[in-house]
C-alpha cells in the first residue's frame, strides 16, 4: 500500500467492499488501539452490525474502502417462525378435524375422538 494521507472526514461513511467486490458496509467510525497505534475501521454492514476491520486489511481508499481479502459477515440470527414453533405442538386428525394429542411415550399423535392414532 502505498503512504497516502487518508483524513477521517473522507472515510467516514464510505462504502466498504472486500477484494471479492462483495459489499461489507460503511465506515461508522475509526477506532486508535492504544500502544499499538493502529486505526481501527468501524464499519456498520448490510445487516446494520458493526465490525472492526483492521487498517492492515485496507488495500485501497479512493471512492471506496477497498479491502486486501474478503471479510465473511453473519448475518444475525433469524427468529423461528411460529409456523416451526406450532407443528409440533398441534395436529388435526384426518378423520374427524379434530385436534390430536401428542403422545410422547410412543411419540404419535392419538385422536380421542376416534380412539385411534392418526
Ligand atoms: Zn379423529
Amino acid at each position: 500500500m502505498e503512504a497516502k494521507a487518508v483524513s477521517r472526514s473522507k472515510i467516514l461513511g464510505m462504502q466498504v467492499y472486500g477484494s471479492d467486490a462483495v459489499f461489507v458496509g460503511s465506515v461508522k467510525d475509526i477506532e486508535f488501539t492504544l500502544g499499538e497505534g493502529k486505526p481501527l475501521l468501524v464499519v456498520e454492514t448490510k445487516y446494520h452490525t458493526l465490525i472492526r476491520v483492521e487498517w492492515g486489511k485496507v488495500g485501497a481508499v479512493e471512492d471506496i474502502v477497498l479491502l486486501k481479502e474478503p471479510i465473511k459477515i453473519e448475518a444475525p440470527p433469524t427468529v423461528k417462525t411460529e409456523e416451526t414453533q406450532t407443528e409440533k405442538r398441534e395436529n388435526i386428525c384426518p378423520s374427524c378435524g379434530k385436534k390430536a394429542t401428542w403422545i410422547q411415550q410412543y411419540k404419535r399423535w392419538y385422536c380421542y375422538n376416534c380412539k385411534k392414532y392418526v
